[in-house]
């Protein structure tokens, strides 16, 4: 990047929100997907117009712009493919209003999750996506890549709570959308478009959240199958039992094998286990869930089912699930985590045709996951510095994505496409939705200077 362009940067951000220093550098060169490409500069813009500044820079000179939260993306989003600018986001991170009686907030992207959900919690109530990097990951992150979490059975992801937001597009116009209301069925929705964009189309500036009454009860239960098609036949039958369980994971065979051996939990020789949780406002709600759900179970077969019956026992069952990242990681220097989705009768199917794939390409592996609305975490545990690993690896992952497929399902369930699924976005678009997607992308960034390289949308 060229002097004088460094300098008109500076002059919009301030000399102290602006770097070209290699050491600060390096840490925006990756995220935590397995790619990584360095950055010539990078910036902290802390108001909207200093984004659109640069924006218009950036098209003038045509230097590349890749939008950043706390780069824990899973899929290489926030990686700068092209070199350019990082515009790092982390500093507009003020909760602006928190409006109680019309259920919603609005805050800058930097905010994190878990700064959201403190704030929250002495009126009451919460934003429900809670991604498991909620501790550390950023609000305008998780619109970008429309995060999910472990409850998303029940509450769905980011994109259902998203009511309008403020985006600088590629060309330093800003566009404020949606309508500041619960509903709307006023014109396009373009809050849902720039929803999962991945920074491709706009850079969000602000955001309007809906949050809903956080339910002050719950109950947790863990069953164990021998089998695993009981434990998916349990799956759909909770899901059609009546009610909606908060959560509802599943853990496979290899990942209770896991856990048990690497790290020392008594768990049972079984096939399959499900960790489901009810919530609610009142006591009486909670058990009449789990009543239901343990009827499923058993009548599914279940070998046995523990009961979280005072909160140390539930922090027991829910302390299995939590581990399994950490533990898994232990197996070898470095890890994938898929986040495969299937419509929910095809979960056993897409489980031991993962199976049948990694055990042929001899490499160690667990499957858990949201199962409750069909997203598995498949990962891969190798080692990047043998390039054999590597290879077998590749060639694992295609054909787990063309299983999915294969199977009515989607590469991703939440963690976005951005580099790590660019190649295998045809799997699953056809020409036609690819066309109007490349088209789109073409309209809102015709220089193609906002995060290029990502989601197959044209270098
Ligand atoms: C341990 C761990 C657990 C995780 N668990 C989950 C989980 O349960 N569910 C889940 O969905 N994900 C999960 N993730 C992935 C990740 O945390 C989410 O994708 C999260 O939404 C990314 O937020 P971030 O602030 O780190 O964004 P980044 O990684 O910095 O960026 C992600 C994408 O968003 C774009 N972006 C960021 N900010 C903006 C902005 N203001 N405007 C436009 N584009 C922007 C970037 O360009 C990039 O494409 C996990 C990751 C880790 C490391």
């Amino acid at each position: 990047m060229e002097d004088h362009i460094k300098q008109a940067l500076m002059e919009i951000v301030g000399s102290e929100n602006f770097t070209d220093d290699l050491i600060e550098l390096i840490p925006y060169s990756y995220d935590a997907s397995d790619h990584d490409h360095r950055p010539e500069v990078a910036v902290w813009p802390i108001r909207t117009e200093q984004v659109s500044q640069i924006l218009l820079l950036a098209n003038a000179h045509r230097f590349p712009i890749t939008p950043r939260g706390a780069g824990t993306g899973l899929s290489g989003g926030a990686v700068p493919a092209c070199g350019g600018l990082m515009m790092d986001l982390c500093k507009m991170n003020r909760i602006l209003e928190i409006r109680i009686a019309d259920r919603q907030v609005i805050v800058e992207p930097g905010v994190v999750y878990a700064d959201l959900e403190n704030v929250l919690a002495p009126h009451g109530f919460f934003f429900p996506p809670d991604p498991s990097s909620s501790s550390v990951c950023t609000l305008g992150g998780n619109v970008a890549t429309n995060a999910g979490g472990i409850r998303g059975a029940k509450y769905g992801t980011t994109r259902d709570y998203v009511l309008g937001l403020e985006v600088v597009l590629p060309n330093g116009q800003v566009i404020r959308t949606g309508s500041g209301c619960i509903k709307s069925a006023s014109g396009f929705d373009l809050t849902r478009l720039f929803v999962g964009s991945e920074g491709t189309l706009g850079v969000i500036t602000e955001i309007a959240l809906k949050i809903n009454p956080k339910p002050i009860e719950t109950k947790t239960s863990l069953g164990s199958f021998s089998n695993l098609s009981d434990a998916g036949q349990s799956v759909i039958e909770i899901m059609q039992s009546g009610i909606l369980p908060s959560v509802l994971e599943l853990l496979d065979e290899n990942t209770i094998h896991v856990l048990r051996e690497q790290g020392r939990m008594d768990l049972p020789y079984v096939a399959a286990m499900i960790l489901v949780e009810t919530d609610g406002y009142t006591e009486a709600e909670t058990s009449f869930q789990m009543d239901k759900v343990i009827e499923v179970l058993k009548k599914n077969h279940a070998t046995e089912i523990r009961m979280g019956e005072s909160k140390k026992e539930a922090e027991a069952l829910w302390k299995i699930r939590k581990s399994i990242g950490s533990v898994a990681a232990q197996l070898r220097t470095h890890n994938v985590s898929e986040d495969v989705t299937v419509p929910l009768s095809k979960i056993v199917d897409l489980i031991k045709g993962i199976s049948n794939i990694l055990h042929h390409y001899g490499l160690p592996f667990v499957i858990f996951g949201h199962a409750g609305d069909g997203n598995l975490h498949p990962r891969i545990m190798y080692d990047r510095s043998d390039p054999d690993q590597v290879e077998r690896l590749h060639k694992a992952v295609e054909e787990i994505f063309k299983l999915t497929c294969q199977l009515g399902g989607t590469l991703s369930g939440e963690h976005g496409i951005g580099l790590a699924k660019a190649p295998y976005m045809s799997l699953e678009h056809d020409p036609v939705r690819m066309d109007w997607m490349r088209a789109i992308k073409k309209l809102f960034d015709p220089h193609n200077i906002l995060n290029p390289g990502k989601m197959a949308l044209g270098n």
